[in-house]
């Protein structure tokens, strides 16, 4: 043991030991050239090169069709939330929301600001533990201009699966993609905009991602700063200002590392093995642990789950941090405990955490 713990956070959160200790072996003097990556200019022929890989990578691992840009962004996923109705929208243009847990109601309520928003369907009303199962279920508006949908609600554990709303001929689907993003292949030209803050499965935080179909560069509402419209980060390269080289650097290690293992399908399988190892405990402990979300519908990234008390929850997650599981509580807003087990979790990591919850049951039940 090297002192490394699961760390079961939601994000920022694990990285792959071997990126990480890539990294730390690099640190001092980046491939000979005599200093670090955080101390080197971002116009550098060294830097260009780690961006420009980092963007090839991606492409290759998500098959980002050629009519995307790729753009590195500062700001968070938050700060898309007001950029995506700015770059998409006219302030009288309608867009939908549908609003799956606490994220997609972050972005419908930022985006009411910049034009006019839509509640096309809410699960609040049974405390987000679900996602609308077709289209049926939505009031989408003829004519709007985007549909947002929170691909993966990190604080409550709904995500969409292999569907997503067919939305109308000229109508975007937008999707926040930050809490599963690369951790399973996706059809990006389904999309207009795919975005994500690196922090949870492809980096450190400070480096957020967005996927922007070309023809939706270009047409921000006049008033929008320079900082959040698309054409300025597409027209350079994400290089208009200093990016946050370091972040950009760490996801380039993760996206080689991520092809390395095979790809977003391999990736895939270990993510589906470890979620399956871990509700099937929950599932099949007679109650004593408990998953309030419907189970199509269950988060293959953040497990959240409940005891009979918050005390006995609290009990749980400090003998875990004991045992070198760390991490475990969940959200403030809606208490219980939470498993967040993005690529970087190891199987192992999942194993040693049913070991725990099936010996916990056994001394407290
Ligand atoms: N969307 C989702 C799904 C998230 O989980 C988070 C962060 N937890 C955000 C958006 C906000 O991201 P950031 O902190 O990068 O602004």
């Amino acid at each position: 043991n090297d002192g490394r713990v699961y760390n079961f956070a939601a994000g920022p959160a694990t990285l792959p030991a071997n990126v990480v200790k890539k990294a730390q072996q690099d640190l001092y003097n980046w491939q000979g050239c005599g200093m670090s990556i955080m101390e080197m200019s971002h116009r550098g022929k060294e830097f260009l090169s780690v961006i420009q890989k980092a963007e090839a990578d991606l492409r290759a691992l998500l098959a980002i069709p050629d009519n995307y840009e790729v753009l590195f962004l500062q700001g968070g996923a938050s700060t898309l939330f007001s950029a995506i109705p700015l770059n998409l929208c006219s302030p009288e243009d309608t867009a939908d929301f549908i609003v799956t847990g606490s994220w997609g109601d972050k972005a419908y309520k930022e985006a009411q600001k910049y034009c006019k928003a839509n509640l096309a369907w809410s699960g609040k009303a049974t405390k987000y533990t679900s996602i609308p199962s077709s289209g049926s279920e939505l009031k989408l508006t003829p004519g709007a201009k985007f549909v947002h949908v929170c691909a993966n609600e990190t604080i409550h554990g709904v995500e969409f699966k292999d569907w997503y709303p067919a939305v109308g001929e000229g109508t975007i689907l937008v999707a926040d993609m930050s809490s599963n993003f690369c951790s399973k292949p996706v059809d990006v030209s389904k999309f207009g905009v795919i975005y994500a803050g690196a922090q949870k499965n492809v980096g450190p935080s400070g480096v957020t991602i967005a996927i922007v179909r070309k023809d939706l560069v270009g047409g921000a509402q006049p008033t929008t700063p320079v900082m959040l419209d698309f054409k300025t980060h597409a027209d350079n390269k994400s290089l208009y200002n200093t990016p946050p080289c370091f972040a950009i650097y760490m996801c380039g290690l993760v996206f080689e590392d991520l092809l390395h293992q095979g790809g977003l399908e391999a990736i895939a399988r270990k993510n589906n093995d470890k979620a399956e190892i871990l509700y099937r405990a929950i599932d099949g402990s007679d109650g004593f642990y408990k998953c309030p979300v419907e189970a199509s519908v269950r988060s293959v990234m953040n497990v959240p789950f409940t005891m009979a008390s918050p005390e006995m929850e609290a009990a749980f997650v400090k003998e875990a941090a004991g045992k070198g599981m760390v991490q475990l509580k969940g959200h403030r807003s809606v208490g219980g405990v939470r498993a967040s087990i993005y690529n970087a979790m190891p199987r192992a990591g999942v194993e040693k955490l049913v070991a725990l919850m099936k010996d916990f049951q056994a001394r407290h039940q």
